[in-house]
């Protein structure tokens, strides 16, 4: 039988009218720079990203070493300054090497499908990202989601099961839509009592937690406690692109088998060399890290005054929990009148009920434009207070 030829129009339209009746359409915005609005929703927690430094020593990356790097790291694409990124970011994190991806997202899919089959049992924390949940999907494994931060329920799921099968714990370091931070000790402890590997994935941690800017992980908990470490490099870098860090042998064994790292071209060499110079500034510069807590600091006291649904997050990630779905978009659209982006977040990204604002702090913001927010804030508050 010839499929009816507009069976699969069909099916699409009656999906975009699901999820706009749910009043979840996702809706893309095209940015301008310097439009004058101010960005409270990126992951550029450091200001990185329009840095003039790193677009300069992106240029001469190209001019040097090419546009693009022409293949994959097996072939020929692996060059001089990729090698060199590797070798800074494994001694930022004090492990002993790291290996380059072209994205956190590829990072987190090659990792799991390397390392795990049908035997492996993963455990992973609730409100991981998605693309740990993606990967565990690709690699088949076993996979189980236990409490948010609860280690009593990962060491009850880690008991149960079968004493010799190769076990994984994964965590997101700081979650993404939330703003709080894994409790790494706690884990690397559970994790080691019952011969798991512990991996976590400090995306959101990496250049602005640590004492250097390495991380919630980083040098404070070595290779031995955190065996697996994935870091990005498109938040608080400022570039694109991400990293596993680990040890020789991880790392060997991720070039040979992990398919979303062999059968894709490598990072423009560009990029790996402003990522170099966003390393150097994040040295240099630790004023970055401490003008973006003041400003959290600052944020979270005047948002407490206003008596705004603020979580418990300490980190730049500030989410404000409306819980509707309608009134975050109400929210984001009156804050965008005024000249204000932020992130609306709803479901499937955060569980139903949950929708929240995700309002995120960058060491460029100046103290006039985190009052602005706070006085679209007040103003959105007492609307709500006097119908
Ligand atoms: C952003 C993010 C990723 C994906 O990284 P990309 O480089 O954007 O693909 C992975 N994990 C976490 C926790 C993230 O927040």
């Amino acid at each position: 039988m010839p499929s009816q030829p507009d069976s699969w129009s069909t099916r699409l339209a009656s999906r975009a009218a699901e999820r706009r009746e749910q009043g979840l359409w996702r809706h893309r915005r095209t940015h301008v720079p310097a439009s004058g609005v101010h960005d409270f929703a990126g992951n550029d927690y450091l200001g990185l990203a329009r840095d003039p430094r790193l677009a300069e020593a992106q240029a001469n990356g190209a001019r040097r070493f090419g546009a693009g790097s022409g293949a994959s790291h097996l072939v020929s694409g692996h060059l001089e300054v990729h090698e060199t990124l590797e070798q800074r970011l494994a001694d930022l994190t004090g492990r002993p090497r790291a290996l380059l991806f072209s994205t956190g997202y590829m990072a987190n899919l090659g990792t799991l499908q390397a390392l795990c089959d049908g035997d492996t049992h993963l455990f992973q924390d609730r409100l991981n990202h998605a693309s740990l949940i993606d990967g565990a999907q690709l690699a088949g494994a076993r996979s189980r989601r236990f409490h948010h931060g609860d280690s009593v329920d990962l060491a009850r799921m880690l008991a149960r099961s079968p004493v010799n099968a190769p076990k994984l714990v994964i965590s997101d370091g700081v979650f993404s839509m939330d703003g709080d931070v894994a409790d790494i000790a706690a884990l690397a402890t559970i994790s080691a009592r019952h011969h798991a590997w512990l991996m976590i994935d400090d995306a959101h941690g990496l250049g602005v937690l640590g004492r250097h800017g390495d991380g919630c992980v980083g040098r404070a908990h070595d290779l031995s406690r955190v065996p697996i470490l994935v870091g990005t490099l498109g938040k608080a870098l400022g570039t694109g692109g991400a990293f596993v860090a680990g040890s020789q042998a991880l790392i060997d064994h991720l070039i040979q088998f992990a398919r979303p790292y062999v059968y894709t071209t490598a990072q423009p060499p560009g990029v790996a060399a402003a990522t170099l110079k966003a390393l150097d500034i994040l040295a240099t510069e630790p004023e970055r890290r401490g003008h973006l807590q003041a400003l959290v600091a600052y944020f979270r006291h005047e948002a407490q005054r206003l008596g705004l649904p603020l979580a418990t997050s300490t980190t730049p990630i500030q989410p404000l929990l409306l819980g509707d779905s309608r009134r975050v978009m109400h929210w984001a659209g009156e804050l965008l009148a005024a000249g204000i982006l932020v992130g609306a977040i709803r479901e499937p990204t955060v569980p139903k009920g949950q929708a929240r604002l995700r309002i995120t702090l960058n060491a460029a913001h100046s103290i006039d434009a985190l009052d602005a927010l706070l006085d679209t804030l007040a103003r959105l508050t007492k609307a709500e207070d006097s119908p």
